[in-house]
């Protein structure tokens, strides 16, 4: 299985990185190796001194597609979760300013822990009305909704499969909004769709 991300897929998150809007979704991949084990702890990696947390929807694929179109996308959905895209913030800078890829900064080992509880599709009323949040430490720093997205979950799968084949257990990390920020040793990160906490995890 392989997990695709999009990049800037919230106004005010773009903004606050100084990034451009985009005009198509910006599109990376995590290899399978970015998951935590079961009961693995999550270690800060120690090629970064500016570890970051974006909190974002996650949508687990459950069918073979290519070429998908946006009316029929939802159809290939299973169970939406929540999940983190961890970030080693000094390192995309750093690449960012090169024009080098990213997958330093984003995709290494368990860069992409994500709930262990899904909802199943069907529980879901709205796609394009999904709230989420994250904790640190008790105290909220992310809160976003996917009514907020600048390209809509079926939008995302449709341009998705145009590039990928998506194949069942395929993620797709769908975008952080504004209030990224740094995680210490001992941060404790607990992650919400509603008021549902779906994922916790703390830094060691
Ligand atoms: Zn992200």
């Amino acid at each position: 299985m392989k997990i695709l991300c999009i990049g800037r897929n919230y106004v005010d998150h773009a903004k606050e990185l100084n990034n451009p809007l985009p005009t198509s979704p910006v599109i990376f991949i995590k290899p399978e190796t970015a998951l935590i084990p079961k009961n693995h702890p999550f270690h800060y990696p120690k090629f970064t001194k500016d570890l970051h947390y974006e909190v974002e929807i996650v949508v687990r694929i459950n069918r073979v597609g290519k070429h998908i179109e946006k009316k029929f996308a939802h159809k290939y959905i299973s169970e939406i979760g929540v999940g983190i895209d961890f970030t080693a913030r000094d390192l995309q800078s750093q690449l960012k300013a090169k024009g080098l890829p990213w997958e330093k900064a984003k995709a290494w080992d368990h860069s992409a822990p994500i709930s262990r509880t899904f909802i199943p599709f069907d529980k879901i009323d709205s796609l394009d009305n999904i709230a989420f949040s994250l904790k640190k430490n008790g105290k909220l720093v992310q809160e976003g909704n996917s009514k907020d997205m600048i390209f809509s979950i079926e939008h995302l799968i449709s341009e998705i499969s145009s590039y990928f084949t998506l194949k069942i257990g395929d993620l797709i990390f769908t975008g952080t909004p504004a209030g990224v920020g740094s995680v210490e040793i001992g941060d404790k990160l607990d992650a919400y769709i509603g008021d549902q906490q779906l994922l916790s995890l703390t830094v060691h």
